[in-house]
């Protein structure tokens, strides 16, 4: 197997933890609620980084079975932070399997890519402003770029974990076709529920999530389907859109509020190290939520008339462009599907151990 020597020291540009402090007791795995005996973390994958064995770290799922429950860091005799290890790892992997390398250079460049959000953001709310044309027709065009995106470096990403994941160690594409495997990725993706695993259970934490997750799969909704349209139509206060606006607004706000107040008063031990792409995250999840809210509210006090409506609206769509083009692609957003990903690979492992997986050899 190949070593890299430097591997360490690669793997630090994507987080702050001191395995250099680390002398191997195993303390952390034993306290990790997380790890099971074939899904071994965090110990295993700090001695790997410590040997330089770069493909057993950018090949294996492990790190997306970690939530940060933070209970190994906290115990952790030598402070060495093995759960910001284990966020590190997660970087990395997502910059390996990034085929545009946007991503390492955004998470080794600090606040390389917030800066560039900013100025995203003021060049799409100039252009938005400054179009005479049908607005909503502009905001269609650009909205494009989602399912655009989705295909081209979702699929890049998605297809290089499962390379690296299934087809390289196994020897070839494995499927599996069970409901109940298929049912259980979804379960994860969408609820994330191995975070009620962890010991100290942060429920605030995971409805932090859930909120986020709903209040945006409902963003989505609308926008894709164009539910709403401010600045043609007056809407009630009850009418079916806004009260889709309120929940997902809301949600939002309160979901990503949450997330950015932990990560302010470093208020538990997967919150005191924030990498400036979690920022970006958090505070642009926060502002979507806020000029939607916003936007409907005004259209449903003063009308679409409304010079305020105009001006919010346009912010709202700005937004909403540099989180498509920017945050989705190269942030932790990718969690979304890596972990519900690592859940389903455990279970086609299992059945090509058994023999059962859907099996495509491709040869040597
Ligand atoms: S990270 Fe800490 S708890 Fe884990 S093996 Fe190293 S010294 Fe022990
Ligand atoms: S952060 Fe939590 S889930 Fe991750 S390795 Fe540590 S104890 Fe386990």
């Amino acid at each position: 197997m190949k070593v890299n020597p430097e591997l360490i020291d690669e793997i630090k540009k994507y987080g702050a933890f001191d395995i250099s402090a680390c002398f191997n007791c195993g303390n952390c795995t034993a306290v990790c609620p997380l790890a099971k005996e074939d899904i071994s973390f965090p110990r295993k994958l700090i001695r790997a980084g410590h040997i330089g064995l770069e493909e057993k770290l950018f090949s294996g799922a492990e790190p997306w079975h970690c939530y940060y429950c933070g209970e190994c860091s906290a115990t952790c005799p030598r402070e060495a932070q093995p759960g910001e290890y284990m966020m590190a790892l997660r970087r990395y992997q997502i910059a390996k399997y990034d085929i545009t390398g946007l991503s390492k250079i955004f998470y080794q460049n600090g606040w390389l890519q917030t800066c560039l959000a900013l100025g995203l953001l003021g060049a799409f709310y100039w252009l938005y402003s400054a179009y005479t044309g049908d607005f909503g027709a502009l905001a269609g065009k650009i909205e494009l770029a989602f399912p655009v995106y989705v295909t081209v470096a979702l699929g890049g990403y998605l297809l290089n974990m499962y390379r690296h994941n299934i087809v390289k160690p196994l020897g070839g594409i494995k499927l599996s076709f069970k409901p109940a495997h298929i049912w259980e990725t979804f379960l994860h993706g969408f609820t994330q529920k191995n975070f009620l695993g962890c010991e100290e259970t942060d429920w605030w934490r995971w409805v932090s999530h859930l909120l986020v997750m709903t209040g945006y799969t409902l963003t989505l909704v609308i926008s894709n389907l164009h539910l709403l349209e401010p600045l043609n139509k007056h809407y009630g206060f009850f009418s079916p859109a806004s009260l889709l606006v309120w929940y997902a607004g809301l949600a939002i706000i309160v979901g990503g509020g949450s997330m950015s107040l932990r990560r302010m008063f470093k208020s538990a031990e997967s919150s005191k190290f924030s990498h400036p792409s979690d920022w970006l995250f958090v505070v642009t999840m926060f502002l979507i939520g806020a000029s939607m809210l916003a936007t409907q509210y005004v259209n449903v006090t003063q009308g679409p008339e409304s010079a305020l409506l105009n001006g919010l609206y346009r912010f709202n769509i700005a937004v909403e462009t540099v989180w498509i083009l920017l945050i989705v692609p190269f942030t932790k957003w990718i969690h979304i599907f890596f972990r519900p990903l690592a859940v389903y690979f455990q279970h086609v492992k299992k059945e090509a151990e058994a023999g059962t997986a859907f099996s495509l050899s491709l040869g040597k």
